[in-house]
């Protein structure tokens, strides 16, 4: 049984949703010449698929009204933060990305409007177009009242390491936001050995492919050059923290031996960044273990609840996460103070 009346709030970080006429958008893209083999991997089972999970999902994601308040309800959710759901915009082309962009975030914001005590939302952006998605996230945290900045991974298998895309950072920074890296399938160039085996999704390619995306931010240096800028990586850090000290280790031996012209000396080590430019959430891993390792190393303040709603909706796992043994200060910051704090809920 969940419990009504906890001593704190419970704040799910990474929820999902899709506008219908995304799906229209998408039909398009699987129908036209050589689609992306993880979309058509993804989308193309949940939108086709009659089984009930499929199912169950894809009804899920079009709802921001009384099926989704029913749900959190029913597993003792106070607030969401929803976010569009993966690879939302990024696999359109440029024009129609920026353009339903602006879509997606308008009918988001309508709906916290309708529930502003249940829903808050981040904003969704077309790295295709940096400048555009720069000034999509100023109108989202200026006039739609959105908090965060949602990014879906890779863009048609392109970093944002790479600087053509760093406007997209100045402007997350200057709007004291965060940006949620979430995770996408694998691009084209490197999904097949995991199409072969099928586990390309949520199972295991989601958490290798973002995980590589955050650390490829981390050793270009974006953390030196935006030093306030905050992410939030979700599925417990996307096992960064787990890598913490081999990554710093073999970062300073590589720098040192020259090996790579993209390997240059950095201000701080890779964990120090985890550290203050990363909070972790446990969105699809209500484990116990994995979330007390990461408050011991990246500190209680970094580590947030999350359910991955519609995707891993579970009661049960509210209930074991209502019963890890944690001190209540910790346990609070967990559920509901560092989503306060990092997504300025007020
Ligand atoms: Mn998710």
């Amino acid at each position: 049984m969940i419990s009504p009346h906890p001593d704190y709030l419970r704040i799910a970080t990474e929820e999902a949703f899709a506008p219908k006429e995304m799906f229209d958008i998408y039909r398009k893209i699987l129908a036209g010449p050589d689609p992306d083999p993880g979309f058509v991997s993804l989308l193309g089972f949940y939108m086709t698929s009659k089984s009930d999970r499929a199912q169950h999902i894809m009804r899920c994601l079009s709802d921001l009204d009384t099926l989704r308040l029913q749900h959190m309800d029913d597993t003792g959710i106070d607030r969401q933060i929803i976010a569009l759901t993966s690879p939302g915009v990024q696999i359109m082309d440029t024009d129609t990305a920026v353009s339903f962009a602006k879509i997606a975030n308008d009918e988001l914001a309508a709906a916290v409007r309708r529930h502003p005590t249940r829903f808050s939302g981040m904003v969704a952006i077309a790295p295709q177009n940096p400048h555009e998605a720069a000034k999509e996230i100023e109108r989202g945290v200026q006039q739609l009242g959105l908090t965060g900045v949602i990014i879906n991974s890779h863009t048609h298998g392109e970093y944002l390491s790479d600087p053509k895309f760093w406007e997209i950072f100045e402007a997350a920074e200057a709007n004291d936001t965060p940006i949620y890296l979430h995770p996408n399938t694998p691009p084209r160039n490197m999904i097949q050995p995991f199409l072969d085996c099928g586990l390309d999704g949520a199972i295991f390619g989601f958490g290798v492919e973002t995980g590589l995306h955050a650390l490829r931010i981390i050793t270009a240096g974006v953390f030196d050059r935006f030093p306030k800028l905050q992410m939030v990586i979700g599925h417990m850090g996307e096992a960064l923290p787990f890598w913490s000290y081999r990554l710093d280790y073999m970062h300073q031996a590589t720098v040192k031996s020259d090996r790579y012209p993209t390997i240059r000396a950095l201000k701080k080590k890779p964990s120090d960044y985890l550290r203050e430019n990363f909070y972790i959430t446990n969105s699809g891993m209500a484990w116990e273990p994995a979330i007390r390792f990461t408050q011991e190393t990246l500190g209680a303040e970094r580590v947030l609840y999350a359910m991955d709603y519609p995707y891993q909706y579970s009661a049960d796992e509210v209930v074991a996460l209502d019963g890890m043994p944690m001190s209540a200060e910790n346990k609070k910051r967990f559920f509901q103070t560092n989503a306060e704090k990092v997504f300025k809920l007020k």
